[in-house]
Parts: structure tokens; sequence; C-alpha cells
């Protein structure tokens, strides 16, 4: 839709009304519009110019946030939508996928709950309020690594430490702190889960039962 207003020599800012402004980096999803957007202000809000980026850096950040605004089409609210937009009073799912999908949205929402996102034991994730968009990044992590698969010499411990970086900054712990209706997990809790989640993750830095960063195989959920 972006690209079409931008060929019409219309402003993206006047198509999608006050929801965007092109020079924030910003990204999401629309379910009623089944589109992802994201800003040119979100290609220049890293290091700046992306073909500058390691394969590894590329895929943690452009690619990761493609997978993660894509997966939101399928998490527990765009799974309510058909492929026009309209919502539905019941999932796309057949019914007894849609079982298993919510069981799997149950153990999500228990890897992410009362997890302290802060040095200060009142500060702690609410699961079920960031089950959508953890969904969202582990739909989107499952997509990388998926396309990682295709390249020789794919260097996972790099691509591993850019994602941890992108996720868990001191500014994104600041601004969530102060922001409990903020829908995303918070700084590492969002990205330790996460990556404690994969099994690869997991093989990767060879981590052991007793590690911080260990989590048990029978808790990992792989969504898509
Ligand atoms: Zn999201």
């Amino acid at each position: 839709m972006a690209i079409e207003s931008i060929k019409n020599n219309e402003s993206i800012t006047q198509t999608y009304g006050k929801i965007i402004d092109p020079f924030l980096a910003n990204a999401f999803y629309m379910p009623d519009e089944n589109t992802i957007t994201i800003t040119l202000g979100y290609l220049f809000s890293n290091r700046g110019d992306f073909r500058t980026y390691s394969t590894e850096e590329l895929y943690s950040s452009l690619g990761f946030v493609m997978g993660h605004e894509l997966t939101h089409g399928f998490d527990s609210n765009g799974s309510y939508y058909d492929k026009n937009g309209k919502k539905l009073t019941t999932s796309i799912l057949p019914e007894a996928d849609d079982k298993i999908f919510k069981e799997k949205q149950v153990q999500v929402i228990k890897n992410y709950d009362k997890k302290e996102y802060c040095p200060c034991e009142f500060f702690e994730n609410d699961g079920k309020i960031t089950i959508s968009e953890a969904m969202a990044d582990i739909g989107g992590f499952s997509l990388v690594l998926e396309m990682a698969k295709n390249n020789n010499n794919f260097n996972y411990k790099s691509f591993f430490k850019y994602v941890a970086k992108h996720m868990a900054s001191k500014k994104s712990v600041l601004v969530t702190a102060f922001t409990y209706t903020d829908v995303h997990p918070f700084g590492k809790v969002r990205s330790n889960t996460l990556l404690s989640n994969s099994d690869k993750f997991i093989s990767t830095f060879d981590i052991k039962p007793d590690d911080a960063m260990w989590m048990a195989p029978e808790n990992r959920v792989t969504i898509w």
C-alpha cells in the first residue's frame, strides 16, 4: 500500500493518517489491511547504510523485523483475521490445529511471565500482555534461522550477539520501564527468553542445564 502511495505521489503520512511518520524508526503489521510496514526511518536507525552490513547483522536487524511483522499475521490476534483483513469470530486455523496453537501460547506465556527485566523485583514481565509480541519474535526468529541455512559459513555466534544487542539496549529497558502498557517483552527478558527458546542458540553456545540461559527442551516452543 505504501509503495502504491509513493507511485501516486501521495504522502505516506496522509495515507496512514497520524499513525506513522515515515522518518521515525518504526515497523508494524496492520491486521485489517494484512500489510506490514517498515519505515524509511527504520532503515536508517541502526548504523545507517544496510549495504555495509555483514549477512549476520542484516539478518538480525532487517531480516528479523520482516519475519516478526509477517508473523503478526498469524499470532494470537492475527489468526482471527482472514487474508483480506476481515475480523473473524473464529480462528483461521482448523479446530485441531487451533487447540495445539493455544497450548503453545500457554507455554509461551509461562516462559516470559514474571521475569525481572530491570535490576529491581518490582519490574516483572507480564507474559499475558506480551504474548502476541513474543509469538512474533519466536516466529520471526525461526524464519531468519531458516534463511540462514542457505548461507555457507553463516556465523551463528555473531548473529545471536547482534540479536541480543538489538533487543536489549539500555534505551529499550528504560523506555519500557516507564510504559507498563507496552505489549513488547521488556529489555533483557525479550532477548534472553527468545534466545534460550532456540535449539540453535543452545547448541551453538553449548549451554548446559546449570547455565542461566538454559531452557529445558520440553519448554521450548516452535510456533511456525
Ligand atoms: Zn510486533
